[in-house]
C-alpha cells in the first residue's frame, strides 16, 4: 500500500514571511489529517523560516532543485548537504521549467538526483512530454526515455525515490490531462520502473500527477490506480486549496 504524497511547488512565489504564514495556514487546514503525506517547496531564501514553521507538524519541507556537487566553485548552486542542514527531506529535481528555460538535461537529472539520495534527501524527479511530443506521437518514447536516463545507475536507492508526471501541456495552462490519459502514463512509468528494478520495487514506488491539479480534480486523479498523488504549482499557493487536494488522496 503506498502512501499518497502531495507536494506543492512553490516556484518563485513568497518571501520567508509569507511562506511562514502559508505553511501555519496549511498547518491549520490539516490538523490531526496524516493519511496523505503533505510537502512544501518554497524557494531556497525561505527554507529556513519554512523549516521551523514545519517543525513537529505534518507539514515536510521540500526544495526546487540541488547540484550534484558537494561544494566549490559553483556560483548561485545549493548543495544537499546544505538543503540537508536545514531540515529539508524533499527536493523537486528535473522540472520542466528547469529543462526549458535553465538547460537541465536527462544526465544533470540523474546527476542530481544521485546527490540527494547521497545526502539522504528523497527526490521528486519529474517527467513529462511536451504538446509538440505528445502531438507527434512520442509521449511514450520522451517518458520512458527520461524515466530510465534520470533514474539510471541508482541501485537498492530506486525504492526511495518519487516520480512525478507532469505532462508540460497541462503546467500552469488549466488544461489537465484527464484521469485514464493520466492513468495510462502512470502505467507506463510504472513498467519502466520495473524494467529497472523489478516488478516488487516498482509497486512500492510513489508516482504523482502534476499539471493543474485542483481541489474540483483531484479526487479523481487520485483515485486511479497508479497515481499516488500530486506535485501541485498554483493552486498549492493558498493554504485551502493546497489543504483540499492534500485531503482529496485520502
Ligand atoms: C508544476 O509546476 O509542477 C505544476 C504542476 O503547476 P500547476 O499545478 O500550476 O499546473
Amino acid at each position: 500500500m503506498r502512501t499518497k504524497i502531495v507536494a506543492g511547488n512553490w516556484k518563485m512565489n513568497k518571501t520567508a514571511s509569507e511562506a511562514a504564514a502559508l505553511i501555519d495556514g496549511i498547518k491549520k487546514e490539516l490538523a490531526g489529517f496524516t493519511q496523505v503525506e503533505a510537502v512544501v517547496c518554497p524557494p531556497f531564501t525561505d527554507l529556513k523560516e519554512a523549516a521551523a514553521a514545519c517543525a513537529g507538524s505534518n507539514v515536510a519541507l521540500g526544495a526546487q532543485n540541488v547540484h550534484w556537487e558537494a561544494s566549490g566553485a559553483f556560483t548561485g548552486e545549493i548543495s544537499a548537504a546544505m538543503l540537508k542542514d536545514l531540515g529539508v527531506k524533499y527536493v523537486i529535481v528535473g522540472h520542466s521549467e528547469r529543462r526549458q528555460y535553465f538547460g537541465e538535461t536527462d544526465e544533470t537529472v540523474n546527476k542530481r538526483t544521485k546527490a540527494a539520495l547521497a545526502a539522504g534527501l528523497i527526490p521528486l524527479v519529474c517527467v513529462g512530454e511536451t504538446l509538440e511530443e505528445r502531438d507527434g506521437g512520442k509521449m511514450e518514447s520522451v517518458v520512458v526515455r527520461q524515466t530510465k536516463a534520470g533514474l539510471d545507475g541508482l541501485g537498492a536507492d530506486l525504492s526511495k525515490v518519487v516520480v512525478a508526471y507532469e505532462p508540460v501541456w497541462a503546467i500552469g495552462t488549466g488544461r489537465t490531462a484527464s484521469p485514464a490519459q493520466a492513468q495510462e502514463v502512470h502505467a507506463l512509468i510504472r513498467r519502466t520502473l520495473a524494467e529497472i528494478g523489478g516488478k516488487a520495487v516498482a509497486d512500492t514506488i510513489r508516482i504523482q500527477y502534476g499539471g493543474s491539479m485542483k481541489p474540483d480534480n483531484a479526487k479523481e486523479l487520485m483515485s486511479q490506480p497508479d497515481i499516488d498523488g500530486g506535485l501541485i504549482g498554483g493552486a498549492a499557493l493558498k493554504a485551502d486549496s493546497f489543504a483540499a487536494i492534500i485531503k482529496a488522496g485520502a
